[in-house]
């Protein structure tokens, strides 16, 4: 099949693209601006292969869409292109609403046309995959039940408001137009080629540098974590299996206060030899308190039975195992995270893509 995904140079755009092409052997053509958070070296050994195409392309430019999706025929489109950060929502909201609304209008705007023009046979099968967050549901208290597909959107950030109208508007063009659509919801993320701005990368290489730990608040937000890679295959699995208009949540079963994840982090750390200790005992010792994030929700926690039950996906990792593995990750791939916090990531893009911007 010829599956067309945007965002497949974030992170887990780049995961599913790994996954699609490397492990079930489907050919991508990945759609991406390559925004800072877009990384054509996430893609590893996959860039290289026959049935891996890239695109520099923003999705908000219907007509470029239309015309790649005419080029290209896809049988899937699984739409992950976001802008992602609710710190950087919070500082300029303009580009998420940019992005993450009028992208997506955009986009499903360019897909009802392809639709529409499809033979009827490869119509009915098409599918349009909208990926979004647990955060579109608002928070919970500590004894609420976990959310559901059928609990009721209260976004707090302008990030989750953008996602909000996002999901509102592939639903709708579902009931309007019969787009054949599956949406998913899912927890915090973790795991290789994560941006370093996201808590868990950011807190693995400040403790490497030495540097503080900053804990927004008490620390005792809880999150539900997911590694990257269970969702990817979950993913493919909503694609492929879920039915046509349905929502499914996708969870780890991993509650954890920011503070544990954080300490977790820490007495990792502090098992692996030979690490630099600059100036302190453990690194648990660089963990410091920061002014709360505006508008912070408390909770989330993901009831994930109906792609449990409906579709048989389940997680493979466990958040220690999961864990584990993605600092392991960070410890081997030096290279990786250096270019990006050199800002060298942003020049491979003109090599590979030919008309970027560094
Ligand atoms: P990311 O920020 O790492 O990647 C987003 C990608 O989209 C980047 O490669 C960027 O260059 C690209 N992009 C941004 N604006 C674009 C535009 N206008 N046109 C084309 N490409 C554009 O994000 P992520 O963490 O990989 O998240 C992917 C999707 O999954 C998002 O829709 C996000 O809302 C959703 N999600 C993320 C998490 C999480 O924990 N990270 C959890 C649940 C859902």
């Amino acid at each position: 099949m010829n599956i067309l995904v945007t965002g497949g140079a974030g992170f887990i755009g780049s995961a599913v693209v790994r996954y699609l092409v490397g492990e079930v052997g489907q050919r991508v053509l990945n759609i991406d601006s390559l925004t800072y958070a877009g990384n054509l070296n996430s893609l590893g050994q996959v860039s290289a292969s026959a049935d891996y195409m890239f695109s520099q392309t923003d999705i908000r430019d219907t007509q470029a869409l239309s015309a790649i999706l005419e080029g290209f025929a896809p049988d899937r489109i699984m739409h992950l292109a976001a802008e992602s950060h609710v710190d950087r929502s919070i500082d300029g909201p303009a580009d998420f609403i940019q992005t993450n609304v009028v992208g997506t209008l955009s986009l499903l705007e360019a897909a009802r046309g392809y639709w529409n023009a499809m033979p009827r046979g490869r119509r009915q099968a098409f599918r349009f995959h909208h990926v979004s967050t647990d955060e579109v549901y608002g928070d919970l208290g500590p004894d609420d039940a976990l959310f559901t597909e059928a609990t009721p959107y209260q976004p707090s950030s302008p990030y989750s408001a953008s996602k909000a109208a996002s999901d509102h508007l592939v639903r709708a063009w579902h009931r309007t137009y019969g787009l054949p659509v599956v949406v998913s919801n899912c927890s915090n993320n973790y795991g290789p080629f994560q941006f370093p701005e996201k808590m868990i990368p950011h807190m693995i290489l400040n403790a490497l540098a030495g540097e503080p730990l900053p804990v927004y608040g008490d620390g005792l937000q809880i999150r539900d974590w997911l590694h990257v890679e269970d969702h990817a295959r979950a993913l493919w699995t909503v694609c492929e299996h879920g039915q046509v208009g349905r929502t499914y949540n996708v969870g780890g079963d991993s509650e954890r206060t920011n503070i544990a994840v954080i300490r977790a982090i820490c007495d990792a750390l502090q098992q692996v030899p030979d690490l630099a200790l600059d100036g302190f005992e453990h690194f648990s010792d660089l963990i410091t308190t920061v002014e709360d994030r505006p508008g912070h929700d408390r909770r989330y926690a993901i009831d994930n039975s109906r792609i449990q039950s409906e579709l048989g996906w389940s997680p493979r990792e466990t958040f220690e195992s999961g864990l584990e593995k993605t600092i392991r990750w960070y410890l081997d791939n030096r290279k990786w995270w250096e270019d990006v916090l050199s800002g060298e990531y942003r020049l491979s893009r003109i090599g590979k893509s030919g008309n970027a911007h560094a």
